[in-house]
């Protein structure tokens, strides 16, 4: 299946297998990575594999895979993390806090108090803990 591409987006490079990622699943029209940047343990994206920017241009169908996407690592997210709640999250514009101009939704796990914000600081994580998390989860889903 061929999908609109944008050469300068990361996403679309990510999707291309031209940089790296922690994958977490992938079918025919989305992939699910681990956010280099996690405001906690498990921060991961669900992402559309074609390049449509925002909500408004994206075609029904494939918002609704990226959303079953979500929904499976949602779940293992909570059964393997058991955080004390999750966030779903999905940004369209700069105005928004959208950084990634890539159709994505953010499954954010939380802790008490962690005082994640709706536009919150990107502070770069462990990748060694990121990878430790990512094997975790990918080995729950
Ligand atoms: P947003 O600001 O809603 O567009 O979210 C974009 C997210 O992509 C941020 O949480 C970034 O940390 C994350 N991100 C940016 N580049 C990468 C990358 N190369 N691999 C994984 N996550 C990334
Ligand atoms: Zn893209």
């Amino acid at each position: 299946m061929t999908h609109p591409t944008d050469g300068s987006c990361i996403f679309c490079k990510i999707v291309a297998g031209q940089i790296p990622c922690f994958k977490l699943l992938e079918d025919e029209t989305t992939i699910a990575f681990m956010d280099i940047n996690p405001v906690n343990p498990g921060h991961a994206l669900s992402v559309a594999k074609g390049h449509w920017p925002t909500v408004d241009v994206i075609p029904p169908d494939v918002l609704a895979a990226v959303a079953k996407t979500a929904q499976r690592v949602a779940k293992a997210v909570v059964s393997e993390l058991k955080p004390v709640g999750v966030n779903l999250l999905q940004a369209n514009g700069a105005g928004a806090g959208q950084s990634v101009p890539h159709l994505h939704i953010h499954i954010m796990p939380r802790r008490p108090n962690d005082g994640a914000t709706l536009n919150w600081d990107y502070k770069p994580g462990d990748k060694a803990e990121i990878e430790a998390v990512y094997k975790r989860l990918k080995a729950a889903l």
